[in-house]
């Protein structure tokens, strides 16, 4: 039998269903079951709340300011806020995603395309082409950004379109640590049961089992995944009483009060926030750069912020943060032993060399002309993309 041929069986026969989860062979640090149950079995009073703060897309000098201008915040640690920033590859400045990372911000993948078309794109990739668009997009933070591939370890997909075992498949086998891509709505402290019950949110969990979260976008895996954790995206509730998984999908009665007032933004987070509060279970905003065009929508994330500098025990991390406390839950009084919670200080500049490469078209995109700028003194020959991340080929 030929060597290809068994690999082929082999790699079929490690594919296992995913059973139901068991406590008492899923522990910690490296298995948890999907559930609403406190890590470590903690009492719910003694441990942190976590409000975990991402952003998706290119980073650029649009929305560099305001990032800059949150991480100025601070948690009662003392330390500054953590943020994730899901980076995909189009219009994003290498040199500002460098400066998020050197200033303590987890950078995590989004993919290299972002393609717009979902039903065409994303629900046909099989394995290789979700590896492909993962392991690129690493490889591009690396090699333009100079983030090392190993801090590099979560993902969220384009338009949340979950994409089953194929991409958790691309997920494991590229040694990614987790997803933060599934949003649910059956698991809020919100939407209510027909018997009048709410199931509340879940913990972050991993795959090794199969989980009990609703699928609400793309694709349940049915496989089993060691090890690869999920961090479930807790649909926020509108005012109109409608679910949105990002804080920019949420809409409002009267119709555009979101934008006009700072108030109502701020009433929205507070408000979902404190569905989360008695259960202490974590808290998204996750948000794009782009929703924060105004300044009223701005104010309205600062007032939340400044609201929960009241509170001893929250703070706002990264989902780096939040499965490193979830793999190792302690009480908040035992928080500073937890490396994660150090105070992290600006590592050196390792992006003193820096270029803005032009490139014209023939593109892989649409665009006529595209500017990427990067940690390198030399551009790539060819606007780097997916299947061409150094720029060697042409295109035509
Ligand atoms: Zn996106």
């Amino acid at each position: 039998m030929h060597f290809a041929v068994l690999l082929a069986l082999f790699s079929v026969a490690a594919a296992e269903v995913a059973g139901p989860c068991d406590e008492a062979d899923c522990a910690l640090p490296t298995c948890a079951c999907s559930s609403t149950a406190t890590p470590g079995g903690l009492a719910v009073a003694s441990i942190p709340h976590f409000v975990v703060f991402s952003f998706d897309d290119g980073v650029t000098v649009t929305n560099i300011p305001f990032y800059r201008e949150l991480q100025k915040r601070t948690n009662p640690n003392g330390c500054g806020i953590e943020m994730t920033f899901f980076v995909s590859h189009e219009n994003s400045d290498y040199t500002l995603v460098n400066e998020l990372y050197r200033n303590g911000h987890e950078i995590a993948v989004h993919s290299v395309t972002h393609k717009s078309d979902v039903g065409e794109y994303w629900r046909k990739l099989n394995q290789s082409q979700w590896l492909a668009e993962i392991e690129q997009q690493r490889e591009m933070l690396n090699t333009y950004g100079k983030i090392p591939v190993e801090k590099i370890k979560g993902f969220r997909a384009p338009f949340l379109e979950v994409g089953g075992d194929s991409m958790f498949g691309a997920l494991k086998e590229a040694g990614f640590d987790y997803d933060c891509s599934w949003p649910s709505l059956q698991y809020t402290p919100w939407f209510r049961q027909p018997d009048g019950s709410y199931k509340g949110a879940l913990w972050p969990y991993t795959l090794d089992y199969a989980s009990i979260q609703d699928q609400t976008v793309g694709v349940k895996p049915t496989e089993s995944f060691p090890g690869l954790w999920v961090s479930p995206m807790t649909d926020l509730q509108d005012n109109r009483g409608f679910e949105c998984s990002m804080l920019d999908a949420c809409q409002s009665s009267p119709e555009g009060e979101l934008e006009t007032s700072s108030e109502a933004v701020f009433d929205l987070l507070k408000r979902n926030f404190r569905s989360h509060y008695n259960t202490r279970t974590p808290f998204g905003i996750y948000t794009h750069h782009s929703w924060f065009y105004n300044e009223t929508r701005k104010d309205g994330l600062r007032q939340f912020l400044d609201y929960l500098k009241a509170f001893p025990h929250v703070y706002v991390v990264s989902v780096r943060q939040l499965l490193d406390w979830v793999r190792s839950p302690v009480p908040l009084s035992q928080l500073g032993t937890m490396s994660s919670f150090q105070c992290g200080q600006t590592l050196a500049d390792n992006c003193p060399d820096k270029k803005n490469c032009q490139y014209n078209a023939p593109l892989p995109i649409s665009n006529s002309e595209i500017y990427m700028k990067i940690c390198n003194s030399n551009c790539p020959p060819n606007y780097p993309y997916l299947d061409n991340v150094d720029g060697s080929k042409p295109y035509s």
